[in-house]
């Protein structure tokens, strides 16, 4: 049975974990980060780059490069928190024909669980590279407040990159794992949780193994993409005090000014005050203009302040939910990046009267916790119980477009419930059932999640038949329906239609993408690796070839000779595997032979090379060869 990888799928950076022994280990990507940052590129030629090296090209391509796909994930296009990031945003968004948000690339539409994939695909690569075995399920984490077409959009993105994805469980569920493992004694802990794009809260109970989440509360659109577009709205200010100039429409400015916000928050966190200067961003009066500003600390907490104490209200309602006051916690524990401003740690501080613990990596500890659940799904961690509750509540749109809460929100899942409706019109035999999540009364207000249609039911008059609907949530969080006529006593079959999330076709489609493309991408790691191989060799044989190869005889220098110029001369556009494999051999033989030449020769034991390589040409080869390995 192969190992069950967490995954903390980020909006600003992701991380992959696996537990080994009893103990859990970051797995490094393929450039040794132990976060990968959740940015996919598009470039020429079809290819795709990922995680640090996308991020690297993303001020030149701009309207190419996905940032923060997080926050679209289950989204429809029209949704307000959508249109108010468009502007903010260098790629267009579109909409789906059912409506959902999508990301328009080079004439493409991509949903978001494909971007998403194409992330989960990568981390899955470095896992298997890592494990060296193949890595087909993971345990994937959500924001608590994640509704239920969220969820399945991340299921979907874990499907199309080839992961069963075992479960869905809350990131500060997660984070809980992690910290409580090993704590025997009972203790009530409140983690705060605000990442990239998402600020959860919630309230755990962890006693002796058993980790039961009391309440959770939060915004999944509350993050620090938030306070970073709070600096860029100051610095488009800024900058069009100083110079009159709106680089508001100016994509390429907006990526590095993006940029220098990200960089002058985070060292904000550290600093009184973060000099920003961003040379040659415009031209005015026909000369290069620069942004150059130095903003405190001070400064940017009162430009955030609003952003800070929209988290006051969640803390005080995850308390209330769960019947507690402050004095009834024990711990609070900062999860997320953005945890890390001095003055959110302040602000938790006053909020829940206890200074918050800094004790665990806010980047890793919920990948983590997604790595220990996988070990208690394998079996190789025992004794540990986890209680997650429904973060909004369910239920169905009744006569008057009213909304009928089935299960309350904060109520412990897994769990089934099931409730008794009927008809409003005589002789009715078909029911239009909504499905919907959130915690306004009319259902046009909270998110709707699926239209039943229930046919079939017996010929009576109105009120009479009972129509059982059954909601029936499992441990990850995701939601089957039922429904039934009792007075017929048949089960009708029902039809549900997503109205969010991508179709069974759609993702099968996307999967079959995903294989083509993970074999493309597979050969083409295969020959750049090659290359570097060659690379690495033609200069290590060139280098004893111009020490030693006048030990050789005429054939066997003519024989390095010809290798290292093959090899010289692969055109950067080869991506034939045997070709290169061949040149490797050659160039290895050449490299054998030199060993053995030198082994045999030096002093006098063996015969000394007739022709000696003119040193002339070698140099040249050499240096030629050195500055291709540089390259
Ligand atoms: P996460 O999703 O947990 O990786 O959090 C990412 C967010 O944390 C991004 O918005 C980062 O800019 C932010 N972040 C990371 N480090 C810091 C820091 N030192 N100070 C403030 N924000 C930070």
């Amino acid at each position: 049975m192969s190992k069950i990888i967490g995954i903390d799928l980020g909006t600003t950076n992701s991380c992959v974990a696996v537990l080994e022994g009893r103990s859990v280990q970051i797995i490094p990507n393929d450039i040794g980060g132990r976060t990968t940052p959740s940015i996919v590129a598009f470039v020429d030629g079809g290819k795709r780059l990922l995680g640090q090296i996308a991020k690297r090209q993303a001020v030149t391509n701009a309207p190419n490069t996905i940032h923060a796909v997080k926050r679209m994930m289950g989204r429809r296009f029209d949704d307000p928190e959508i249109q108010k990031i468009q502007a903010y945003l260098p790629y267009k968004v579109t909409s789906a024909a059912n409506g959902d948000a999508r990301v328009s690339i080079r004439g493409r539409d991509y949903s978001p669980p494909e971007i998403s994939a194409m992330l989960l695909q990568y981390l899955k690569t470095a896992a298997e590279e890592y494990l060296e075995e193949e890595v087909t399920e993971a345990i994937i984490t959500v924001p608590a407040y994640f509704d239920d077409s969220q969820r399945q959009a991340t299921r979907d993105a874990g499907r199309i990159a080839g992961l069963e994805v075992r479960r869905i469980i809350n990131e500060p569920t997660a984070a809980a794992l992690a910290y409580g493992l090993d704590r025997k004694q009972k203790e009530r802990v409140a983690i705060f949780d605000m990442g990239g794009g998402t600020f959860d809260v919630s309230i755990l109970e962890i006693n002796n193994g058993v980790f039961e989440v009391v309440s959770t509360c939060g915004d999944s659109f509350l993050g620090g993409e938030d306070f970073d577009r709070a600096l860029i709205d100051w610095m488009l200010a800024s900058f069009k005090e100083d110079w009159g100039i709106d680089l508001g429409s100016d994509i390429l400015a907006m990526q590095r000014l993006k940029e220098a916000a990200e960089k002058s928050k985070c060292e904000l966190s550290m600093a009184e005050e973060s000099h920003i200067s961003i040379p040659f961003i415009a031209s005015g009066n026909n000369a290069p203009v620069h942004f150059d500003r130095t903003i405190t600390r001070d400064h940017f907490e009162s430009l955030v302040i609003g952003l800070i104490e929209r988290t006051t209200a969640f803390c005080e309602k995850a308390l209330k939910d769960g019947n507690l006051s402050t004095r009834d916690i024990n711990k609070v524990i900062l999860v997320g990046g953005q945890t890390r401003m001095p003055a959110i740690q302040r602000h938790v501080g006053k909020v829940f009267g206890i200074k918050p613990s800094l004790e665990a990596n806010p980047d890793e500890v919920v990948a983590v916790g997604a790595a220990l659940q996988g070990g208690v799904l394998r079996g190789e961690l025992k004794d540990i119980v986890l209680l997650d509750v429904l973060p909004l509540s369910l239920g169905l749109e009744t006569q008057g477009g009213l909304f009928t809460r089935i299960i309350e929100h904060n109520s412990t899942i897994p769990l089934k419930k099931t409730m008794v409706f009927t008809t409003v019109a005589d002789n009715q035999t078909i029911v239009d059932i909504h499905v919907l999540q959130g915690e306004r009364e009319l259902a046009e207000h909270n998110r709707s999640l699926a239209k039943f249609e229930l046919v079939g039911i017996a010929q009576a008059p109105a009120g009479t038949p009972q129509i059982e609907v059954c909601f029936d949530m499992d441990a990850n969080g995701i939601l089957n329906v039922s429904a039934k006529d009792k007075l017929s006593g048949m089960e009708q079959a029902i039809r549900i239609t997503p109205s969010t999330g991508l179709s069974k076709e759609e993702i099968d489609k996307m999967v079959k993408d995903w294989k083509e493309h993970s074999e493309k991408d597979r050969i083409s790691r295969e020959v750049t690796e090659l290359k570097n191989r060659i690379k690495g060799r033609m200069a290590a044989t060139v280098k004893s070839y111009t020490e030693f190869g006048r030990f050789l005889d005429r054939d066997g220098q003519e024989m390095v000779k010809r290798a290292i110029q093959k090899a010289r001369d692969i055109d950067p556009a080869e991506d034939s595997i045997s070709l290169l494999n061949d040149i490797l051999d050659q160039l290895e033989t050449g490299a054998e032979k030199l060993t053995a030449a030198i082994f045999n020769s030096p002093q006098g034991a063996g015969t000394p090379g007739k022709g000696e390589p003119k040193e002339a040409d070698m140099k040249e080869l050499l240096k030629s060869a050195l500055d291709d390995v540089k390259s």
